[in-house]
């Protein structure tokens, strides 16, 4: 039983806070993403669950243990970090089997280990080989290979694919997945990375300045974001945004005017996805000049600008028009999030 559970923890220097009371229980098994962007305190979490970094405050429990006072070593997890520094000397069987060695497992086991670690991430052909004779991908799966072949209750990563290239992140990507659930183990995954957050997930956890903004499914996440941080933060294109007003169930803002919203008078912003509103000849809630437009291959995507915001719209890939023509577009109001103007938290 793998399973974790930070109590209230925090880590200051000084007088700044990096973490800010992280209060979460992280199921056996689960795959727990930590998204947020580059200083929010995300490898800092991390680096508390493996023993590198004390925590200033709270408690760190692993399976039914308090580990706070426990060496990194006998916490019993595993990590692979955005730079995998493999020795360069050590071929990658030896690569592979250098962490049973350090730890003193049975020697009569280790080729049997290496050899099914290595055929996990597909790299049997290269155990020969020495790290520089190995791609960017390959050398990023011998890290892999070194993690699971300790067989930890638990997995910690850190950004392990920023140094992949597009398409190699995206197969990486699912042979972690697959092997997060075929070794049975809890994973923590770090990243900045909001499609590889939702893609791996069971649940994400979106940090920002050392606070946790919101802990939830990746649909959850997407669907109901707590607040404009996380609303801005996740999708592609990210939620569009609008500041204005609301009077009598009507939101106005430059340009636009949407009815029937259920959301008290006062200052609000306004939310909603590029893919829930259309272009329309007229009539829509929102009539403004065309800021840029993008072909998407199975769609254009439409840009306007209102106030300070840019509001992006998906529309058909036929769609035709340029720089400066007006667009109307429509919302549903059944598609509209709701925020409070001044502290960005959800009201509908
Ligand atoms: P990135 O995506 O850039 O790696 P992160 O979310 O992982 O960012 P952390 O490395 O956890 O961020 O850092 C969180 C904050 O704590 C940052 O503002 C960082 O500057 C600060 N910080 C980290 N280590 C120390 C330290 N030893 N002393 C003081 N401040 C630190």
């Amino acid at each position: 039983m793998a399973e974790i559970q930070l109590r209230n923890v925090c880590k200051r220097w000084g007088g700044f806070v990096g973490v800010d009371d992280f209060d979460l229980r992280i199921a056996d098994r689960e795959f727990l993403v930590l998204l947020g962007p580059s200083g929010c305190g995300k490898t800092t979490t991390m680096r508390m669950i493996a023993g590198l970094e004390d925590p200033s405050d709270g408690e760190i429990w692993i399976g039914d243990r308090k580990v706070n006072q426990l060496e990194p070593k006998d916490r019993d997890v595993a990590m692979v970090f955005q730079s995998y520094a493999l020795y360069p000397n050590l071929n990658v069987y030896e690569n592979i089997r250098f962490p049973l060695k350090v730890r003193g497992v049975d020697p009569s086991t280790h080729d049997e280990k290496v050899r099914r670690a290595s055929a996990m991430v597909e790299l049997d052909e290269f155990l020969h080989r020495r790290p520089a004779e190995l791609s960017g991908g390959q050398r990023q799966r011998v890290a892999l290979a070194r993690a699971i072949v300790r067989e930890p209750n638990v997995f910690l990563m850190d950004e392990p694919l920023s140094n992949l290239d597009a398409k190699l992140r995206v197969s990486t990507r699912a042979q972690i997945k697959n092997l997060s659930h075929e070794l049975k183990v809890t994973t923590i995954y770090v990243t900045h990375d909001q499609i590889e957050a939702m893609t791996l997930a069971d649940r994400v956890v979106v940090m920002e300045k050392g606070v946790v903004q919101q802990v939830g499914s990746p649909t959850e996440i997407y669907d109901n974001p707590a607040n404009t941080f996380v609303a801005s933060f996740i999708g592609s294109p990210a939620m569009n945004l609008i500041e204005g007003e609301m009077a009598g169930g009507s939101f106005s803002a430059p340009r636009t005017r949407i009815e029937g919203l259920p959301a008290p008078s006062g200052k609000v912003t306004l939310g909603f996805r590029a893919e829930d509103a259309r272009v329309v000849e007229s009539g829509g809630q929102i009539e403004a000049p065309i800021y840029t437009l993008e072909l998407l291959g199975d769609a254009t995507m439409v840009t306007v600008r209102i106030g300070g915001a840019l509001v992006s719209v998906r529309a058909d890939k036929t769609f035709r028009a340029e720089i400066d023509d007006m667009v109307s577009i429509e919302v549903p109001p059944d598609h509209c999030h709701l925020f409070d103007g001044q502290t960005g938290q959800r009201i509908a």
